[in-house]
């Protein structure tokens, strides 16, 4: 695959964007601190994606699916571009990859499944994370059960930034997806199985952090089963680099009641989406080379 990058303003969050003549993923990497100390990747597992989240740059225009081996290529190529292919499985203290950045993996299933095991066996120490929007198939949850029993350093992560099915299915209008109580029960069950706690990321947009959205979010998810992300909404247009920002505060307000219940928590670093669009959805790049190649 060709691939360009774009460097955050920062120093410690780069964007690998590649292409072929049919398809174009993104990468993104994080550096915290140093690489030795955390590195994380977020990769793709599809070229467009057909979920449709109202906040993400794919505009719901869905290309193709990625094989395993443009997958796994991804990160190879970042880890070789930065010259940390050959020790950062062993020196690196903190390693993630994540499956995240553009594609749903439950419809991509089959390749994903194949590039977490030849990653595993090229990097046994990175953890790697699956984050799903938590689609409808009982078959696919089964398959991510039985390897995440396989591979202990399987995690994985449900998106769903509304506390009840109404507003979720607007913000995500993806028809065959599981609904906030069948993500509880798919979370208990990967849970009960793995010994590991799923987690939840909730992008905090400013309307969904009331006190009913804390109620109707802790009464169905158990600090006993969940942990939390919390997250910046990314913006889905270049223009409003700056909104990924206006958030943080209301955030940190929000976590801080979900730590006061006994939540583990974590709040998603945003450096690089205010200037190379380094988020979740984001895909600035992606929206142009979609308009480029319309037919
Ligand atoms: S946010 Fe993720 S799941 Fe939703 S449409 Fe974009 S790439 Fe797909």
């Amino acid at each position: 695959m060709n691939y360009k990058i774009f460097t955050g303003s920062t120093n410690n969050v780069w964007k690998y964007v590649f292409t072929k003549e049919d398809m174009v993923a993104e990468a993104v990497l994080y550096q915290y601190q140093s690489f030795y100390k955390r590195t994380v990747i977020c990769c793709s597992v599809m070229s467009g994606c057909p979920v449709g989240c109202t906040f993400c740059g794919t505009g719901a225009k869905f290309i193709r699916n990625l094989t395993s081996d443009e997958i796994v290529e991804q990160i190879d190529t970042v880890l070789r571009d930065k010259n940390l292919i050959k020790d950062i499985n062993d020196k690196c203290e903190k390693l993630q990859f994540m499956f995240m950045s553009m594609g749903e993996p439950m419809l991509n299933w089959d390749e994903v499944e194949k590039a977490i095991i030849v990653l595993n066996k090229k990097y046994d120490q990175a953890e790697l994370l699956l984050s799903t929007i938590g689609c409808d198939n009982d078959e696919v949850f089964k398959k991510i059960i039985d390897i995440s029993k396989k591979i202990k350093k399987v995690g994985l992560q449900f998106s769903i930034h509304k506390s009840n099915d109404e507003a979720r299915n607007k913000l995500i209008p993806f028809h065959k997806k599981m609904n906030l109580e069948k993500i509880r029960d798919a979370g208990i069950i990967w849970w009960t199985k793995t010994g590991r706690k799923p987690f939840l990321n909730y992008c905090v947009d400013g309307a969904n952090n009331t006190k009913q959205d804390f109620i109707n979010l802790t009464q169905i998810f158990s600090p006993v089963v969940f942990n939390f992300t919390f997250s910046v909404v990314c913006s889905k247009d270049e223009n409003m680099k700056e909104a990924a920002f206006r958030n943080l505060d209301i955030i940190k307000e929000f976590q801080d009641k979900f730590l006061a219940k006994g939540y583990n928590v974590r709040m998603f670093d945003p450096a690089g989406q205010d200037d190379i669009g380094g988020g979740c959805g984001q895909l600035w790049y992606v929206q142009n080379w979609l308009k480029s190649h319309q037919k």
